[in-house]
């Protein structure tokens, strides 16, 4: 592989200069000691020492058709020839109008319009903004809050972190935009016997209503929530919010940031919940990585409001629907379809599912739950009464398996985000010998985790 100029450095020349130079995200303002991957290729990549990786997290649930496409590569190379930039603000370019029909294509329902960001972030943000001005175009100017669940991570911009429910991102930039108000996420490891299954539906109406329905924008929710480690609704739970959204004129954003392009075997978490949001919010997956993008896509109904009011929607962003993310989008959505990567998915789902299954043996493993490429293992003191870890026994575990599963060679998360859970969602393309790789690795560093608690 030909190297360029930063990866031609000599591997220590390249540690200094990250301990130096780079801050790190969510982490030091330093990036010694970090691994340095510099290959990729399929569902692995390669260290500056030469070490192969599994990469079973698509980085970071994002490049979903695996590493090394030179397809893509080549997508970005020609439209930079061609046209390098062009904005989508008085003017527009072929790949963004390409890209935002192709999209209203695949969402569900009448979500036909598409306004592009450069990440999931920016998505949200963006929502939420538009929520507010839908609302002010209709005579609602109080309604300005968002209601979001707990746990959930919904981004790091001001707006779309006052929508975020997890208290370690949150408290140290506080005070936050205001309008954020938080309601229980889904908790199907745990039911209280005789509670209403779909309780935690309802659970948004009640809010609505002690907040004063005249007040609330939207609600915000992930189709798979993430934070807390691949929660799954239960049946019924997204007709149950449409229908209380419809019911108090709120608008029903679903943050497909990560469960959308084929994550969950299908385009977006609607079509696999069966439900058509009002608004959705999108980014990673959107182009596999290959480029930053993001987008908000809008239903018919939403955008005649702007329209019947002859409004402007008052926002935008310098590289929302950039043409060389356009390509790439447009390329990555060619991989999808013409490999079939969602019927491979929901194929191979079975597969995956039971290979972490396979682990409910190891005495610390106490749930497996997810959808699609997308799934957790939530560990915990005692299986059998599904007694959680004390906190700092969960640092310990945690602080262990970080750094033992990089070593053994699997890229995923194990981290503290509600519960300790270890995270998967290999790219789309992963199968059984990959399913195999990681359940290996899985047990061998689980049990090893499951010995020094126990002793
Ligand atoms: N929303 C969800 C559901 C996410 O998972 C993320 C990132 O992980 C975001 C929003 C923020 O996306 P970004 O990091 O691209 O700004």
């Amino acid at each position: 592989m030909a190297a360029t100029h930063t990866t031609a450095a000599p591997a220590g020349e390249l540690r200094a200069l990250a301990g130096r130079h780079l801050m790190t995200h969510f982490g030091p303002v330093t990036a010694a000691g970090l691994p340095i991957y510099v290959r990729g290729e399929g569902c692995h990549v390669y260290d500056d020492e030469g070490s192969r990786h599994l990469d079973a997290l698509s980085m970071l649930f994002c490049v979903n058709v695996g590493h090394g496409r030179a397809e893509l590569a080549e997508a970005a190379a020609a439209q930079a020839r061609e046209l390098a930039y062009a904005t989508t603000w008085d003017a527009v370019h072929p790949p963004a109008v390409a890209l935002a029909a192709r999209i209203a294509g695949l969402a569900p329902g009448d979500l036909n319009r598409v306004f592009f960001t450069s990440g999931g972030s920016e998505s949200v943000e963006t929502a939420l903004k538009l929520a507010r001005s839908y609302h002010q175009l209709r005579g609602d100017a109080r309604r300005v809050k968002v209601i979001a669940r707990e746990l959930a991570y919904h981004g790091t911009t001001a707006g779309a972190l006052s929508a975020t429910g997890l208290p370690s991102v949150r408290t140290p930039f506080e005070p936050l935009a205001p309008g954020g108000c938080h309601v229980p996420h889904t908790d199907e490891y745990r039911p209280l016997p005789g509670r209403d299954p779909l309780w935690a539906a309802d659970a948004i109406e009640q809010r609505i209503a002690f907040e004063g329905a005249e007040t609330v924008a939207a609600v915000i929710l992930e189709p798979v929530q993430n934070s807390g480690g691949c929660l799954v609704p239960p049946d019924g739970y997204f007709a149950r919010v449409r229908e209380i959204c419809d019911r108090h004129g709120v608008l029903m954003i679903s943050d497909d940031t990560i469960c959308s392009w084929g994550r969950l075997g299908t385009w977006f978490g609607g079509q696999r919940f069966d439900y058509v949001p009002d608004v959705i919010t999108t980014a990673k997956g959107m182009t596999s990585a290959y480029a930053p993008m993001g987008a908000m896509i809008v239903s018919d109904r939403v955008a005649e409001t702007f329209l019947a009011h002859d409004a402007s929607f008052a926002h935008g962003l310098t590289f929302g629907g950039h043409p060389v993310a356009a390509a790439v989008a447009l390329a990555n959505l060619d991989v999808i379809e013409r490999e079939d990567l969602l019927g491979h998915v929901r194929r191979h789902e079975p597969g995956l599912r039971g290979t972490l299954e396979a682990l409910r043996d190891i005495p610390i493993v106490g749930d497996v739950r997810g959808a699609g490429y997308f799934w957790g293992l939530e560990l915990v003191a005692e299986p059998a009464t599904k007694r959680p870890f004390a906190p700092e026994v969960a640092a310990e575990i945690l602080g262990f398996l970080g750094p033992e599963l990089q070593r053994r060679g699997l890229i995923c998360r194990a981290a503290d985000r509600g519960y300790p859970v270890v995270q998967l969602a290999p790219p789309l393309i992963a199968g059984p010998e990959e399913f195999a790789e990681i359940g290996e690795i899985l047990r061998a560093a689980l049990s090893e985790a499951a010995t020094r608690v126990a002793g």
